[in-house]
């Protein structure tokens, strides 16, 4: 396969100094920012880069400030050096493999008030992710300045908190959204899959058959009883941490079909020690 040089900074100031150069050659330039042990997901959304921008950036950061569980930071899979080789193959331009002193500098870590979107589901139940989360994205598209960046659905809170973060600070990038990768079974890709057991792994799709289930229901039956059912169904296999309908918008649950256009159903499920989490849009 043929293979195109491949720039790498651990520096913030030259990646910045990069990308201005980009811009000033009148190049559009694609981000991507990722945790690294890189799946066809992440492929996915450089793909998308590449295709609209001229140039782009990945960016591989195990992001501490993001983890509310040491534990789940320390067993964070690295495959840094098949990475490195993956984001060659798709022909990247620019890999940025950041130190955490040179990201956060002296700055103290910020707090953000997301309003509701961030008071549900992930921000109830992992204080401090999206903050910390939120934190280093906006350091990123700061260093950066693309003129797209990509995120995955599979985090759709994530993703609405962080066009929320670029709107209120006037961050200037397009946030382009894209649609969740998987496996022939629905099981989302996922970095952590690769902590699961060979047993486990034949469990997991349940989680996306449960949402298919979910919407497969849509409208048919109420939502409290939709919710309740498909946590039944997956605490035969899982340990279910939330299963909630809400509305994709404001991210708020609904009581009823009326309450939303566009509902959502997200779920989280731990497998072993394995935490997953997924959604769906609901259509009819
Ligand atoms: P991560 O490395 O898990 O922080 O993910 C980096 C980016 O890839 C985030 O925007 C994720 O939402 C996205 N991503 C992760 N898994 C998938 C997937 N299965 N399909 C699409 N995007 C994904």
């Amino acid at each position: 396969m043929q293979q195109f040089a491949m720039i790498e900074f651990t520096n913030s100031e030259k990646v910045s100094a990069c990308s201005i150069a980009f811009r000033v050659k009148k190049c559009s330039v694609g981000f991507v920012p990722t945790m690294g042990a890189l799946h066809q997901g992440h492929l996915a959304l450089i793909r998308k880069a590449k295709k609209e921008n001229d140039k782009v950036i990945c960016s591989i950061f195990v992001n501490p400030l993001q983890f509310n569980n040491q534990k789940d930071f320390e067993t964070y899979p690295n495959t840094l050096s098949r990475d490195l080789q993956l984001l060659k193959e798709e022909n990247c331009d620019v890999v940025f493999l950041p130190e955490k002193e040179d990201l956060y500098g002296e700055s103290p870590i910020l707090k953000f008030d997301f309003g509701g979107i961030g008071k549900v589901m992930e921000g109830e139940k992992r204080p401090g992710h999206f903050d910390g989360m939120a934190a280093v994205v906006k350091r990123f598209l700061e260093v950066v300045q693309p003129t797209r960046a990509y995120f995955g659905e599979k985090d759709f809170q994530q993703l609405t908190i962080i066009k929320w973060l670029n709107n209120t600070f006037q961050l200037q990038a397009e946030i382009i959204g894209c649609k969740t990768i998987r496996e022939t079974n629905g099981l989302a890709l996922s970095s952590r899959n690769l902590l699961l057991t060979a047993e486990e792994l034949e469990v997991a799709p349940l989680l996306y058959q449960t949402l298919r289930y979910c919407n497969s229901q849509y409208k048919k039956i109420p939502v409290t009883q939709l919710q309740e059912e498909c946590i039944h169904r997956l605490n035969e296999k899982f340990r279910v941490e939330y299963f909630l309908i809400v509305d994709e918008e404001t991210l708020q649950p609904i009581k009823n079909w009326r309450d939303s256009a566009k509902p959502r159903a997200f779920v989280v499920a731990h497998l072993g020690a394995v935490r997953l989490i997924d959604n769906l849009a609901l259509i009819d």
